[in-house]
């Protein structure tokens, strides 16, 4: 007796039985019930965006099995792959090389701090960018040469800044605070730290992103500038911007890199001293489609060679000399992760809501997805469904109003057990991810030959547990 499965040409499977005659029977697979409903009909038409392809079935990551993955580490799982993160750093660094000679990437730690993610980027040659204590010790930790790290943001403690300093470490100044604080401990101390300032400007983007660094137009950049060239503790090494984040101008880095190449000239020009580097920071989108955008990211997100192009042109075209010209340090953080990341989960239950909308229940919300927030994330069945579409309201499994994770998408008929794939969660999420009334799942990362490793457990009551305290009478 042999079987045969084979699929009809509406994609149900059925299996073909030769019994002990010889004769063939059609086994046909016990077909699921889904209520009948009426729409307008629009069979073969169009939506003004093309043809519908958002809703066929993902099965694989690389060649993993999406189910097999749900079975071992269960569901909710967050899946990185190694191959895209590669892939995505070596193209970015040649996008940026081809245009020009000295480039630098440094990985923006918040944007993922798994400590196997981070050491991908250094292992392709990523430095490490850091806006925190903590991450500063995790960089140091990944094996990262105090030499090789930035450290940025507002929030360095004068411990943060001894260590910093100490390492030969990259102290990207945001405050005159700061300022004044490094100056004072190089003293006491001795040291000689190497720094830059943070710069904001104003590159037509708005609200504008001030609130970090020194200002470019009303000169308290070149004001700081100027009091640590005339201190004999401070070596100006840089000059550093990020002027936001998802940007899709290139313009805007073009304005950036012409007002820090401008900073460099002057301290040149004045002082007699070339920087050694400009660091642009990050912001480069990735193809995550934001809420309220009319067509998705895909189609609209301007590509890294636009930026390169802006960035590059504005530099060369300075007109510093040959050997003169500074390291171009970028920051980037989504562009080189977010479409390596997936998040799998599972259909708790649909319901219908008052108004008779479609609710789906999914076993993650905005605990494990913060992005949620902001992006309409591309969400794909992980297994073969029917043609038929409905719209609904995506929610997640906590017991909070806002736990919505689409609040439209169009989808076949998920029903409890579907599991979904959700696209392009890389960054920001296992970073920002909030433990509420859920424990934090398993991280695993799919190696180059399509082996799979738990790069962070899922958490469980006794690692939650683990910092609390009872008082003596409440034992
Ligand atoms: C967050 C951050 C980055 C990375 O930003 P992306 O938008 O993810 O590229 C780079 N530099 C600094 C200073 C940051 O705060």
């Amino acid at each position: 007796m042999c079987i045969l499965p084979l699929l009809n040409n509406q994609g149900i499977l059925k299996k073909l039985k030769l019994n002990e005659k010889n004769e063939l029977n059609l086994i046909m697979e016990k077909q699921r019930y889904e209520r009948p409903f009426i729409v307008k009909l629009n069979a073969g038409l169009m939506n003004k965006f093309g043809t519908r392809a958002e809703n066929q079935p993902v099965t694989h990551i690389e060649s993993v099995s999406i189910k097999g993955l749900l079975k071992e580490f269960g569901s909710p799982l967050f899946v990185i792959s190694e191959q895209k993160i590669r892939r995505n750093y070596q193209n970015a660094l040649r996008i940026f090389k081809t245009r020009y000679p000295k480039i630098q990437f440094a990985w923006s730690y918040k944007t993922n701090y798994m400590n196997a993610v981070c050491r991908i980027f250094h292992q392709e040659g990523s430095w490490a960018e850091v806006v925190s204590g903590f991450e500063y010790d995790k960089a140091i930790g990944n094996g990262v040469p105090g030499n090789k790290i930035i450290f940025n943001g507002p929030d360095k403690s004068d411990n943060d800044l001894i260590k910093a300093a100490s390492n030969q470490s990259l102290i990207h100044i945001d405050h005159y605070d700061e300022l004044y604080s490094l100056i004072r401990l190089s003293e006491e101390r001795n040291l000689k730290p190497r720094v830059a300032i943070r710069v904001n400007m104003d590159t037509g983007i708005y609200p504008k992103w001030d609130r970090f660094g020194f200002n470019f137009e009303n000169g308290q950049a070149w004001n700081a500038l100027t009091r640590i060239l005339s201190n004999s503790h401070l070596e100006l090494v840089g000059i550093h911007c990020h002027i936001g984040t998802f940007m899709l101008s290139p313009e805007a880095y073009k304005i950036a890199a012409r007002n820090l190449c401008e900073l460099a000239w002057s301290a040149k020009e004045r002082f007699g001293i070339m920087i050694q580097y400009i660091d642009l920071g990050g912001g480069f989108p990735s193809i995550n489609t934001l809420k309220g955008a009319y067509l998705p990211g895909s189609d609209t997100v301007p590509s890294l060679d636009q930026f390169a192009d802006a960035i590059t042109d504005v530099i060369l075209g300075y007109g510093f000399k040959q050997d003169e010209l500074p390291l171009l340090i970028l920051e980037s953080g989504r562009a080189l992760i977010d479409d390596a990341g997936y998040l799998l989960g599972t259909v708790l239950a649909t319901k219908r809501l008052s108004d008779g909308r479609r609710a789906t229940i999914m076993d993650f919300g905005l605990n494990s997805l913060f992005t949620s927030l902001w992006y309409e994330h591309k969400i794909s069945p992980a297994q073969k469904m029917s043609d038929q579409t409905e719209e609904m309201i995506m929610f997640g499994p906590l017991c909070m109003n806002i736990d919505i994770v689409r609040e439209s998408i169009t989808m076949p008929m998920l029903q409890k057990g579907d599991q979904v794939v959700v696209h392009s969660v890389g960054a920001y999420n296992m970073t920002q991810w909030m433990q509420f009334i859920t424990l934090r799942p398993n991280i695993v990362l799919i190696d180059t030959e399509n082996n799979t490793h738990i790069i962070r457990k899922a958490e469980n009551l006794a690692y939650l547990e683990q910092l609390e305290q009872l008082p003596e009478h409440l034992k």
